[in-house]
């Protein structure tokens, strides 16, 4: 009798011996971030993209099944309509069907913005997280999610593969059924920290609730693209991404002061350092529309006929449909509306 109470209780350490194991195994499959390089992480536990899995493995496309409809860029409404992240789809779900996948973030920063309520942003509930790296003030956005983590507030610092919520469909407006739940993520820039003055002097029918982390003041860059590249350079420091990308047209503008942006971000500066009192600049603008060069220009090269308080198109490769900031007319270039809306955010104080 006693060797088999022996027996039964050696069974039972072992059972809960190897349920410990399981378990184990289970929490670092689902709360470990695979990492890029040494400074950024992969934001869902579905590493497939870092396997060089095909697309359909992790991106979420929208009703039209369409694969590419999950990607950054012209991917939607046969190439018209500008998707400004990428959407990465679940692979966790429980007994119910829910989508549990973990989020975690990209890189170091600290949580800036926190939209709680699924009623107030077509992002549902959303965070932003603000990274630092050579010079740049560049943003990860983490939106549709299910919950936001109890231990993230605004102003919490964070480390890369941090926990930050749970994957989920929530929206203001967008229907998300549970079956297409993701992670909308975006990578990139604040336009202006000054937003909420420009946001007042338009007639928009809301209320600005997220001050300058609304979304018509960010600026997002291709995620994948962005991963991709820092897996081909596992050394080269974040910003190197951002400090290489092509441009599609120059912008010539006098500013009487150091722009919000180029303050923020003084690793977009080239050439001679620019003057508090005010200074033309060239910039060069990637096809998306980020600012990515900023060349201050001496006043004596600058053309008599040139008036500081307009802009002018220098030179322009027309690249995607879906983000027209030029025209052409008559052999001449025009601005657009979106590019004017563009360069008045940039330029607000
Ligand atoms: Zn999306």
């Amino acid at each position: 009798m006693l060797n088999h109470r022996l027996l039964l209780a050696q069974i039972l350490t072992f059972a809960y011996k190897t349920s410990w194991i399981a378990l184990g195994l289970f929490l670092s499959c689902a709360t470990h971030a695979a990492k890029i390089g040494t400074e950024l992480a992969w934001p869902t536990p579905n590493d497939a993209f870092l396997q060089g899995k095909p697309a359909r493995t992790y991106l979420q496309p929208t009703v039209s099944g369409r694969v590419e409809s999950g990607a950054y860029g012209c991917t939607r409404n046969s190439g018209n309509k500008f998707h400004e992240g990428i959407d990465l789809k679940a692979v966790h779900r429980n007994a119910k069907g829910i989508a549990v996948d973990k989020i975690f973030c990209i890189a170091d920063g600290i949580v800036t913005h926190i939209s709680a309520k699924t009623a107030d942003s077509n992002f549902g509930k959303y965070v932003v997280v603000q990274h630092q790296s050579g010079g740049l003030e560049w943003c990860s956005l983490y939106a549709h999610l299910r919950s936001i983590q109890g231990n993230i507030r605004k102003g919490t610092r964070i480390k890369a593969g941090q926990v930050l919520g749970v994957m989920g469909n929530t929206s203001s407006n967008i229907e998300i059924p549970e079956s297409r739940a993701h992670l909308h993520l975006e990578i990139g820039f604040r336009l202006n920290s000054y937003f909420d003055r420009w946001y007042a002097k338009q007639d928009y029918k809301t209320p600005n609730l997220h001050g300058s982390w609304n979304g018509i003041n960010f600026l997002g860059i291709d995620p994948l693209d962005f991963f991709r590249y820092h897996l081909d350079h596992p050394s080269a420091p974040i910003s190197a991404y951002f400090l290489n990308q092509p441009p599609s047209f120059e912008i010539l503008q006098y500013h009487d002061s150091i722009p919000d942006f180029l303050n923020r971000n003084p690793g977009f500066l080239h050439g001679q350092s620019t003057s508090r009192k005010g200074n033309w600049y060239l910039v060069e603008f990637t096809w998306f529309g980020l600012p990515s060069k900023w060349s201050p220009i001496d006043s004596s090269h600058i053309d008599k006929r040139f008036q500081k308080d307009q802009f002018y198109i220098r030179t322009f490769k027309h690249e995607k449909a879906c983000r027209s900031w030029i025209d052409e007319v008559n052999g001449e270039f025009e601005a657009t509306r979106i590019l004017k809306r563009h360069l008045e955010i940039l330029s607000q104080k």
